[in-house]
């Protein structure tokens, strides 16, 4: 397969692939963003509801503390606001003002306390007659914003005159529609208070009370107390301090709620606050799509991987394939070039053709020697095949590596000879004795012998040295050819493996002869090895481990 295909192949798998798991992820943080608003969905529903429990507990007290206050009958009216001043906690001030609209209580006659001048001030607009009484909404607020000492910083009086106080007038209206009080949120010093009056018709004279919020905060302790299951809720007033919570988690003010839900016009600007646990399935969402999108990563990851092995097999394979192929058709060549001398020569020789002896001898020679080459080609075909078929059967035997190595040297003399290669042999001179596979050592010294005779020819020396020492007795077959590049040097003991140059392609072979040669010798304990030689050219080493005198392997 060409690299340009290979590419195109693992793009194909790798564009879509990303493309999917883009998509996937996409529709999960669409997803995620859905459970997250569902989940801020649902705790504001929660809040809604504890928002609505509280105006009906403060309802439920205005109601009745309207109700008591209307009920108080007109002869001693100050002494019972002023002891219920005194003792009802619910109350934290009490006034009556005559017809006119001067204060009967607190008594004029007696000096204010602290508390009461406070009281008095807080609500100067109504008492002062600048805001009317029945209908409080805009003017109050226009009166509370113009005046410096009641301004929120917070909150705008505007837009407070706008929604809340217009909605008091709606939803609890100032003039009383039943027997009861008229009741009137008011803002001052940033705190909210709630004040509750009632007219009487029959003299125009006007009382009522101002609520303690601590007081009426504590009453709504019920209803905070049943909502912990689900997280935590907290009840905010218009600066966003915690008045009141429920659940685990402590809240402090400032930190901002997954949900809220408006208290509404009894209680303007004040919400409920949902928190923690209760926006657990925001946090829900985001650790589905972290887990999700793990796997639509991982998923991919295994489709790019799995892929990518598949196409690595299948360029594998097709590179077996094309070695196989160009094996056959080497082998057929190789097979080729001495059947067609021996062949000529042969029919030469048999229709009598040749008189002179000489060139008789020299014919006979020439077919001796193809057939020779066609005995090593078959050799290395069939040990090929062996070897890959795992059945090549070994015969050790005692012989002296050095012996075998010379033999073979001498059978291969003319060969040498005739390509131009001066033989030096250096010998040890002591026997250098191997318990190993004699055909295969010799085998393998040959395919060494053939490489420097077909590639390093024109370097004009081979150097053999025979050693045997540290329990190895090694052959090295030292040549001036070319070398080998670093590129190449491990991969020419691969399979099929050629050099790509024009001095191998002008050489017969099918790279199998240093493969075949190193599978040998490492099977029998020993090794075929390549190292550059110093000065130019190639050293291939066969090494065969020594038998030790007595017998054993030498370590
Ligand atoms: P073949 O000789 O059939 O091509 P081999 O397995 O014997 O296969 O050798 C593999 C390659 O190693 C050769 O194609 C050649 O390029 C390179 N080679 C082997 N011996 C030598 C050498 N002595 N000098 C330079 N190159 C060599």
């Amino acid at each position: 397969m060409k690299k340009t295909l290979v590419i195109v192949y693992w793009l194909l798998l790798l564009v879509p692939a990303l493309v999917i798991g883009g998509l996937a992820l996409r529709l999960l943080r669409h997803e995620g963003a859905r459970l997250d608003s569902a989940a801020a969905a649902s705790a504001r529903g929660r809040a809604q509801v504890l928002a609505d429990q509280v105006v009906v507990s403060v309802q439920e007290l205005e109601e009745k503390m309207g109700e008591s206050l209307a009920a108080i009958p007109r002869a001693g009216r100050v002494e019972t606001l002023s002891a219920w001043e005194r003792d009802n906690p619910l109350i934290r001030n009490a006034f009556a003002l005559d017809a006119k609209g001067g204060f009967v209580h607190p008594d004029p006659a007696v000096p204010l306390t602290g508390e009461q001048e406070h009281f008095i001030r807080r609500y100067e607009g109504l008492f002062s007659g600048r805001v009317p009484w029945e209908k409080p909404a805009a003017d109050a607020v226009v009166a509370a914003a113009s005046s410096p000492a009641y301004a929120s910083p917070r909150r705008e009086f505007a837009r407070l005159a706008d929604s809340s106080f217009a909605k008091v007038s709606a939803a609890a209206p100032a003039a009383p529609a039943r027997a009861g009080a008229s009741w009137i949120p008011w803002y001052a010093d940033n705190q909210l208070h709630v004040m509750g009056w009632v007219k009487d018709d029959a003299d125009g004279t006007r009382y009522g009370v101002e609520l303690e919020m601590a007081a009426v905060l504590s009453r709504l302790a019920p209803v905070f107390a049943g909502s912990s299951e689900g997280g935590t809720y907290a009840l905010l007033d218009g600066e966003g301090r915690v008045m009141f919570q429920s659940g685990a988690a402590g809240v402090s003010s400032g930190v901002v709620p997954v949900a809220t839900a408006p208290i509404g016009a009894l209680l303007p600007h004040w919400e409920v606050g949902a928190y923690g646990a209760a926006g657990a399935g925001a946090g829900a969402g985001r650790a589905f799509v972290l887990v999700t999108g793990l796997q639509v990563a991982l998923f991919v990851a295994a489709i790019v991987l799995g892929g990518s092995l598949l196409l690595w097999q299948a360029h594998r394979h097709w590179r077996d394939a094309m070695q196989k192929t160009s094996f056959v058709s080497n082998v057929s060549h190789e097979f080729k070039t001495p059947l067609t001398s021996i062949r000529m020569y042969a029919e030469m020789l048999a229709e009598g053709r040749v008189k002179d002896d000489a060139r008789r001898t020299e014919y006979l020679k020439v077919i001796v020697d193809q057939s020779q080459r066609l005995t090593r080609l078959v050799n290395n075909a069939l040990d090929f095949s062996r070897l890959e078929q795992k059945r090549r059967a070994y015969r050790p035997e005692l012989f002296d590596l050095c012996v075998l190595a010379e033999e073979v040297l001498e059978s291969q003399r003319v060969r040498l000879q005739e390509a131009g290669l001066r033989l030096e042999v250096d010998a040890p001179g002591v026997p250098c004795v191997v318990a190993s596979d004699r055909d295969a050592v010799t085998q393998a010294i040959l395919n060494v012998l053939d490489n420097a005779l077909k590639y390093a020819a024109e370097g004009g020396q081979l150097r053999v040295e025979l050693a045997c020492r540290a329990g190895r007795c090694t052959a090295r077959f030292l040549d001036r050819g070319p070398g080998v590049a670093a590129a190449h040097r491990e991969r020419i003991f691969d399979n099929f493996y050629r050099v790509d140059d024009s001095l191998t392609a002008k050489q017969p072979g099918c790279g199998l002869g240093l493969s075949i040669a190193r599978r040998m010798m490492r099977d029998l304990g020993g090794d075929v090895r390549f190292d550059p030689r110093e000065g130019g050219g190639s050293v291939f080493e066969v090494m065969v481990p020594c038998e030790a005198p007595g017998g054993g392997k030498a370590a």
